[in-house]
């Protein structure tokens, strides 16, 4: 139990740094039993809880407000033995995603989803928040992943589901409904999860395009011509030249394009033909398949957030519209953003395959709720979501009846109710209580 209000600070700041609260106590269970204890004890004192994993989460979901009990699951880090029938394992729920990766590969396996937090971010975080990242684009997003889990309830009673039967009908889907509830129906604690093969090869491209319809084309190609495609991420010129002055890095090529694609393919033989058919559809490429090599062709992309993070405190969306929309609500939103905020900058980046752009405004003022509404008004206008991966937490409690009916969202409050009927777990996250 921390209480040293030293000790404290970095579980009650987020990264973004937009949301931030004075954490009555911080406490950091050992084990399923103790997190059990700690939501009866926090349950019969009235003291609202808030789950918390890397604090990664870019929503303020994990993040204290004043009073709040923060329940971090940091030290539930025990890995269970791999199962080889069915490539399953069961890893507890503050194992960190490269945690789980480095134990994987050194097995000849992998985990089927990347992102760029992956050093802190926890697997229960991720099961929380319904992680998307690169990979989803072949693999499918958390949910894909998680077979089984090991959850308490608000009440301290505990719900396990680890079996890992590949068939399994017996009753309602609680896995399907745990995964991506932002811990606001149940704290997990253990989760049993899908491995893949360690791809035996791995190429990574980086290609300078003239416009994002030329980019839509090329990701077109690709998904017909290179069975082995991973990951199709994008940016844009303008984030590429802040990233490269942010770490004090040259440019990829001699000039700067106006969209760059990074592409993984990866598989059992050599993928570098599948990923050279795109080259006809690009204006400049490099390409790596040494991992020093293709770290650095992915920095370029993955290095935005921090860059962002340097320039300021970003007006942060995370909206998802149809791939094939992707130009049309980029070029709409360029003239909402100026006409509302002339002096502010636009810098977009994303998982273009699936229809993600993280939306990063600077210069918008702390409270900027008429350009952040006409944002996420624009994505569903497009057909989109509010959310594409980072979640609801509190950023965007407020705008969920943008993209969800009221009989949706009245469905929502009453599983809350059945699972946590005093609203102990993180209270006012998703639902705008
Ligand atoms: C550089 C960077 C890159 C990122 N890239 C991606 C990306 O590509 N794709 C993507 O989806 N996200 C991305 N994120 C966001 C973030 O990493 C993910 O949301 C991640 O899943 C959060 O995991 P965490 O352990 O840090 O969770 P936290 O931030 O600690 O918590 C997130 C939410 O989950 C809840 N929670 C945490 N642990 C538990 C638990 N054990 N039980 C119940 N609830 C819990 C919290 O209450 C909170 O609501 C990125 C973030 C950064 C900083």
């Amino acid at each position: 139990v921390l209480t040293d209000p030293d000790l404290k600070r970095s579980f009650e700041h987020d990264l973004t740094g937009g949301w931030s609260g004075e954490a009555l106590l911080v406490v950091r269970p050992a084990d399923t039993a103790e997190v059990a204890e700690v939501l009866r004890e926090c349950g019969s004192a009235s003291v609202p809880v808030v789950p918390q994993g890397g604090h990664t989460g870019l929503v303020g979901g994990g993040t204290p407000r004043d009073g709040e009990l923060v329940l971090s699951l940091t030290r539930l880090t025990k890995i269970e033995p791999l199962d080889r029938s069915t490539l399953q394992i069961t890893v507890g729920a503050g194992t960190t995603l490269e945690q789980l990766q480095q134990h994987l590969r050194a097995q000849g396996l992998d985990f089927p989803l990347d992102l760029g937090a992956r050093s802190a971010a926890t697997i229960g975080g991720m099961v929380a928040t319904n992680a998307g990242g690169q990979l989803s684009l072949r693999y499918g997003t958390m949910r894909a992943q998680v077979v089984g889990f090991e959850a308490v309830l608000a009440d301290g009673r505990v719900v396990e589901r680890l079996s890992g039967l590949l068939k399994d009908n017996a009753g309602f889907d609680l896995t399907g409904l745990i995964v991506g509830s932002e811990g606001s129906l149940a704290v997990v604690t253990r989760v049993r999860l899908r491995a893949i093969h360690l791809a035996r090869y791995r190429c990574t491209g980086l290609f300078g395009l003239a416009s994002l319809e030329d980019a839509l084309r090329a990701l077109e190609r690709l998904k017909q011509a290179a069975p082995s495609l991973e990951a199709v991420d994008y940016f844009e010129g303008r984030g590429l030249e802040h990233v490269c002055a942010h770490l004090g890095i040259r440019q990829p090529f001699e000039r700067t394009y106006p969209v760059y694609l990074v592409v993984d393919c990866a598989g059992p033989t050599e993928p570098i033909d599948e990923l050279a058919s795109v080259l006809d559809y690009v204006e400049e490429s490099a390409i790596a398949s040494d991992s020093a090599g293709r770290e650095q062709l992915w920095r370029y992309r993955e290095a935005h957030n921090e860059t962002v993070r340097a320039l300021g405190v970003p007006l942060k969306l995370d909206v998802s519209v149809p791939v094939g929309s992707i130009p049309a609500f980029t070029t709409a939103l360029r003239r909402v953003v100026e006409g509302l905020l002339p002096a502010g900058e636009l810098i977009l980046w994303g998982h273009l395959g699936d229809g993600n752009v993280h939306v990063n405004i600077l210069g918008a003022p702390p409270e900027a709720d008429h350009l952040e509404e006409a944002v996420l008004r624009l994505a569903v206008g497009h057909g989109g979501s509010i959310s594409a991966e980072h979640g609801i937490g509190l950023a965007k409690a407020r705008w969920l009846p943008l993209c969800r009916s009221e009989n949706d969202i009245e469905t929502m409050r009453r599983l809350k109710q059945v699972f946590d009927p005093t609203s102990l777990l993180n209270p006012g996250r998703v639902l705008d209580v």
